[in-house]
């Protein structure tokens, strides 16, 4: 049972299938995070440091070099939510190969994020072709996935870039298949044109190189900073890999 009332009341709106289950985390699975996030804090006279992995004591003034407090993490993780439409581009084959399984596997996606964003996330999910149930939680994802499976013994998949996440879906549902995704485009240094259309990046040379530059090392300071996968779990590179893995794991 979620201890999140807002998530109990999303998913108690959803249909009730007895199809496998497919649930999906948004950022870093779906939608890239990683690679825009830096830029959109250098825009917004930040800086994102890789001395570890986590967000919080990572983020820099870029004019005092100081490091910014947890609540102005928060602060900034926020209202990049407020903009996502702008900065989150879908990441590569996700659409096509959801698509695919979405024919004999309910799909849902799981975001953590505040409820607030739920319906802005939602519009930016429609445009891009996502039409997938979306339920947000402030709380542990593994509750809400036991919640999603309902009482029918039916297959569990979970695809997910955080490990905290898995492992909470592990201690939740015993027999979940456990994916660790985390989307890396194939051209990685650079963005959509509508992207660097919309910030003018492309009048404006210096600020070009920039955004290059941080989305490169975001995609391989990230990487190199994640532990070995926990046990139970497996990971997936890539969009192509996973759907044929996932489609096996729920015996689509
Ligand atoms: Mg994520």
């Amino acid at each position: 049972m979620s201890d999140d009332l807002e998530t109990m009341r999303q998913i108690a709106e959803l249909a009730e299938s007895d199809l496998p289950l497919l649930v999906l985390d948004v950022d870093d699975v779906i939608l890239e995070f990683i690679r825009p996030f830096p830029v959109y804090l250098r825009e917004r006279g930040f800086e994102l440091k890789f001395d570890s992995f986590s967000l919080n004591g990572n983020i820099a003034d870029l004019a005092s070099g100081a490091r910014i407090g947890k609540d102005h993490v928060s602060q900034l993780v926020d209202d990049f939510f407020d903009v996502q439409h702008d900065w989150q581009e879908l990441a590569e084959n996700a659409a096509e190969i959801i698509a695919g399984l979405a024919g004999s596997a309910e799909v849902v996606l799981l975001t953590a994020m505040p409820h607030r964003h739920r319906a802005r996330r939602r519009a930016l999910l429609d445009n891009l072709d996502l039409p997938y149930p979306l339920v947000t939680t402030e709380r542990a994802k593994g509750p809400a996935i036991k919640l999603l499976r309902g009482t029918h013994p039916r297959p569990v998949a979970f695809v997910d870039d955080m490990y905290h996440n898995l492992i909470s879906a592990r201690d939740a549902v015993a027999d979940a298949h456990l994916f660790h995704l985390l989307h890396r485009p194939e051209n990685r240094n650079r963005f959509s044109e509508s992207t660097m259309h919309r910030f003018r990046v492309l009048e404006r040379p210096c600020v070009a190189s920039k955004w290059t530059h941080g989305a490169l090392m975001a995609d391989n300071s990230v990487r190199a900073l994640l532990p070995p996968v926990p046990e139970g779990i497996t990971r997936v590179e890539h969009w192509r890999e996973a759907g044929p893995t996932i489609a096996r794991a729920l015996g689509v």
